[in-house]
């Protein structure tokens, strides 16, 4: 079984800690900051095998070399990556496959938010972690990419199995769904939902994980074929491209 702890650190971002009880393989998903993680290591006794890091962002990589140095953990990012991840020891591309224990991840390219962006995705525990590509109801702001790159990158994600658990870097749900509902006011279960998230929230409770099913439901990002999204835009009969292109530019104002 593979276990995951999400750790919420600085603002809104969480870290995930992967525990394989077979073989005591441990990793660590974008380690914003190192202690709150070897706090975690040092409660459940385990040993840090390896770091997945999703792009070179500081707030992904922040805990990378005081981790790297305190555990002599193994650090795994993107190829594109190379000269811009603190402590990076082996690179992946699109395919590739890494294991932590019995269980295997593929590498997925996603570049759009930065230009060297990977998610992992777990096929057979139904699990992705996907950094800031996709978010709850939303996705990343395009910083190094294209929007065409952005969209291809999630039409990756949006292809995956409905029941997929999507594990992001930031609890962004909130505001992600206002805008959403912005765009597509009269989606019924988007309205059902934000209640949900509201409760979750007043409580202080994460919103993370999802589903690609729920996001599919719901996130404009994932709705470009929606047709009373594209009415909303007023981009009838546009290319989803060009629909994803104006929701983007949008949501940066919103
Ligand atoms: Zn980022
Ligand atoms: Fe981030």
């Amino acid at each position: 079984m593979l276990t995951i702890i999400q750790i919420p650190v600085l603002t809104d971002n969480y870290i995930y800690v992967l525990h394989d009880s077979v073989s005591g393989e441990t990793a660590v998903v974008d380690p914003a900051l190192a202690q709150p993680v070897l706090d975690v290591m040092e409660a459940k006794d385990w040993q840090l095998t390896y770091i997945l890091n999703t792009h070179h962002h500081w707030d992904h990589v922040g805990g990378n070399l005081e981790l790297k140095q305190k555990t002599g953990c193994q650090i795994i990012a993107a190829q594109a990556d190379w000269a811009r991840i603190p402590g990076i020891d082996s690179c992946v591309v699109d395919g590739d496959i890494i294991s932590l224990g019995q269980h295997q991840a593929r590498v997925i390219e996603t570049p759009g938010h930065t230009s060297g962006h990977v998610v992992y995705y777990f096929a057979k525990n139904q699990e992705l972690f996907c950094g800031d590509t996709l978010f709850v109801m939303g996705c990343g702001r395009l910083f190094e990419g294209t929007a065409e790159q952005m969209w291809t990158s999630l039409q990756k994600l949006k292809a995956l199995p409905p029941s997929t658990q999507i594990y992001c870097t930031h609890e962004y749900t909130q505001a992600n769904g206002k805008f959403a509902l912005s765009v597509e006011p009269d989606n019924f279960q988007l309205q059902q939902r934000m209640i949900d998230v509201a409760q979750l929230r007043l409580n202080n409770k994460s919103t993370v994980p999802s589903t690609i099913g729920e996001e599919r439901a719901t996130n404009p990002f994932f709705r470009e074929d929606s047709r009373s999204l594209q009415k909303k835009l007023g981009l009838e009969n546009q290319s989803p491209v060009s629909v994803f292109t104006e929701l983007r530019k949008r949501k940066d104002s919103f």
